[in-house]
């Protein structure tokens, strides 16, 4: 009947009772009201929790667990990892703030990212947190301010690596990149490091986001494991922080599957084994964003209008892509897939049909969820798009068209 549209893989993070999705225990009918406005954002405690649990159940036990911030910055939602994973990646001053607020020790915090400006710098050498050096002119003002601050500044190498991360939805290595310091320049940097009297941590290395494959992620991390061994030999001191960097994806589109988890864990193992018998002072962080919240969170907006053109049913909702610009398919997708998407309370229609789900901003792009399945809606229901807890709201240009900002809850 609808073969052109195929339907996602039953997506079961969320209970579902009396027809309508639960989150944090609570009916979403109940938790809308509770909320007191449409749309929102409600990332799931619990399920946060829980995915971290499964990456310490799986992962080998002395690798290091780090929450990239940027993919979901809520402060309630750091301040509750914050007691879960063992360090915080931050990517801008404001994200710095928001993680010192944490109980992560400064230490565990590192600072990534191309033109951190000299007060960004200088306010991170003071909290004592790790810059990851994306440059060798960085690396000179990072000591500068650190001699003007009399403070020797925590300093790690984000390598560049001369290789890419297979099937990754975005590169971030390999190739020429504004993203760290070519590995072939890597030993040079490391010197001035060395004479610049800086406290050298380590290196980070990052390739890219959103795989789902993990043949190419542990063929990554070899690789990652060969170059931070090869490049240790030039360091002024051992290397004490290994970090390979993020980019377990999640599955958002039919026919996507979810990471085989032992399998990377399996070659983790591995290569940890290896690496601890020629650098035992070196540990291993994995820095994670969208595994961790990606599945908590979903994206709640309502229908405000139920319209016909010309056989076609739109849903006009009060959400659109200036708060979830990602299930827009604008944030990087180069041919346009839906997110999963229901009708939050009424899962199972006893009568479905083929719509399309818009928002309220006056351009074609506009697009929740195009020509799905999903049950019969009318004003006032609620659209539920799923996979939403992580570069969601943060990734939005939330000032298109200057509509109201959506809330965020913890629940
Ligand atoms: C964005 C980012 C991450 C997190 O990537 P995910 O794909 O969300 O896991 C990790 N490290 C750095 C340096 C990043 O910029």
């Amino acid at each position: 009947m609808n073969d052109y549209f195929p339907q996602h893989a039953p997506l079961t993070q969320f209970p579902v009772q009396d027809n309508c999705l639960q989150v944090g225990g609570i009916s979403l009918t109940r938790l809308a009201q509770r909320v007191g406005m449409t749309p929102f954002y409600a990332y799931d405690r619990q399920k946060i929790s829980e995915r971290v649990a499964l990456l310490r159940r799986h992962l080998p036990a002395d690798v290091l667990l780090h929450y990239a911030m940027k993919a979901n910055p809520m402060p309630a939602v750091v301040q509750h990892l914050a007691s879960l994973v063992d360090g915080i990646d931050v990517a801008s001053i404001g994200e710095m703030k928001v993680a010192l607020d944490t109980i992560v020790s400064a230490k565990n915090i590192s600072f990534a990212g191309p033109g951190k400006k000299p007060h960004e710098l200088s306010c991170a050498i003071a909290a004592g947190i790790v810059l990851n050096a994306e440059s060798l002119q960085e690396v000179e003002l990072i000591a500068q301010l650190g001699e003007q601050l009399s403070i020797t500044p925590k300093v790690a190498i984000r390598i560049n690596p001369d290789f890419e991360l297979k099937s990754s939805g975005m590169k971030m290595g390999g190739g020429p990149k504004p993203f760290g310091i070519d590995a072939e320049n890597v030993p040079e940097v490391l010197m001035r490091i060395g004479k610049l009297g800086l406290h050298f941590v380590g290196f980070h290395i990052f390739c890219g986001s959103q795989n789902l494959n993990a043949t190419a992620i542990c063929e990554a991390h070899t690789k990652i494991f060969q170059l931070g061994a090869q490049l240790a030999g030039h360091a002024p001191s051992p290397i004490r922080l290994l970090n390979i960097g993020g980019g377990f994806g999640v599955p958002y589109f039919p026919g996507e599957r979810a990471l085989n988890l032992a399998a990377v864990s399996e070659n983790l193992q591995h290569l940890m084994s290896k690496m601890q018998q020629q650098f035992p002072e070196t540990r291993i962080a994995l820095e994670l964003g969208r595994y961790i919240v990606a599945e908590a969170g979903i994206y709640v907006c309502r229908v405000l209008e139920r319209k016909q053109s010309r056989g076609q049913v739109f849903l006009i909702t009060d959400g659109g892509l200036h708060h979830h610009l990602a299930a827009s398919g604008n944030l990087g997708q180069v041919v346009r897939k839906n997110y999963p998407v229901l009708i939050g309370n009424k899962v199972q229609g006893i009568e479905t049909e083929i719509v399309s789900v818009v928002g309220p901003l006056c351009t074609p792009l506009d697009v929740i969820a195009e020509r799905m399945q999903m049950t019969k809606a009318y004003a006032g229901d609620l659209v539920v798009v799923l996979q939403s807890g992580a570069y969601g709201l943060t990734a939005s240009p939330t000032a298109f068209l200057n509509h109201p900002l959506p809330m965020e809850v913890l629940v």
